[in-house]
């Protein structure tokens, strides 16, 4: 088989050129990083989980009408996904105070916020992604003003969508980023949701008590990151319950 051609490694992904024209192979490695990439580990199993949760709420984010570049899971560990052009901002949303929030403004961690915040941060590693305004994104062109009404839209949708399925398994979502790429079909443009959703990029505490199930376990050294994971996935039905129950293959006479 020939070999595939790499088109981009990030920290937690590298992709591919796909099969068609216009598509993507996305893999998802088992690499941690956190602090701009001061902190890194290898945490076996994570890339799976990851491939596996992403694919779940892409899929239930494009049943309920909001577009994603996601086509299909592929494998364990890859998934095909539309090519699209990545507008250069993370796009935060916030539910609840934490992390660089309330660094910033002094606000405990877990304080509800009245009204979920949407936060821009410039995707540049090199200035650790800093926090900028709709007047930076309007003035340096990384996005029009009917692009970031829209993405203040899929946004907030999102969040709406994540916030419920996750409160259906008694999990807060405390906050997440996403990214969001421009599809051309001929000269018109769509936005969608891209990257991936996981709780590498969301913030999941348990409702009742308050037990961290996500990146912030290994961030802050809090136990065992595929043990988080596993437990969302496990909650969304997407992993057996009870492993011990799994019988084993039988040879069959
Ligand atoms: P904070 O600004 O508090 O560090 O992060 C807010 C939310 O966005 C958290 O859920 C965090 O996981 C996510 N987030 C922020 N920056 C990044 C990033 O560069 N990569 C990923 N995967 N998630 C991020």
């Amino acid at each position: 088989m020939a070999r595939r051609k790499k088109i981009y490694e990030g920290k937690a992904k590298t992709l591919y050129e796909g099969p068609e024209p216009g598509t993507i192979v996305q893999y998802f490695k088992d690499d941690a990083t956190a602090f701009n990439a001061e902190k890194k580990d290898v945490i076996e199993g994570k890339g799976v989980l990851n491939n596996l949760l992403s694919e779940y709420f892409m899929l239930g984010l494009g049943q309920v009408g909001v577009p994603t570049h996601f086509l299909k899971r592929l494998n364990m560990r890859e998934q095909l996904v539309r090519s699209c052009e990545i507008v250069p901002l993370e796009v935060i949303v916030r539910n609840y105070a934490a992390g660089t929030m309330s660094k910033r403004l002094g606000i405990a961690e877990g304080t509800q916020l009245p009204r979920p915040i949407v936060e821009y941060c410039y995707k540049d590693d090199s200035l650790g992604d800093p926090l900028v305004t709709e007047e930076h994104i309007a003035a340096f062109g990384w996005a029009s003003q009917q692009d970031m009404d829209d993405i203040l839209s899929l946004a907030l949708r999102v969040n709406d969508f994540l916030s419920g399925i996750m409160y259906g398994v008694g999990i807060k979502l405390i906050d997440f980023k996403i990214e969001i790429g421009r599809i051309y079909d001929g000269d018109f443009q769509r936005l969608v949701v891209a990257d991936e959703i996981s709780p590498d990029s969301c913030r999941l505490w348990d409702i009742k008590t308050e037990q961290k199930l996500d990146k912030d376990v290994f961030r802050r050294d809090l136990g065992s990151l595929t043990d988080a994971y596993s437990e969302v996935a496990r909650r969304l039905g997407l992993m057996p319950n009870n492993p011990a129950s799994i019988t084993k293959p039988t040879l069959i006479n």
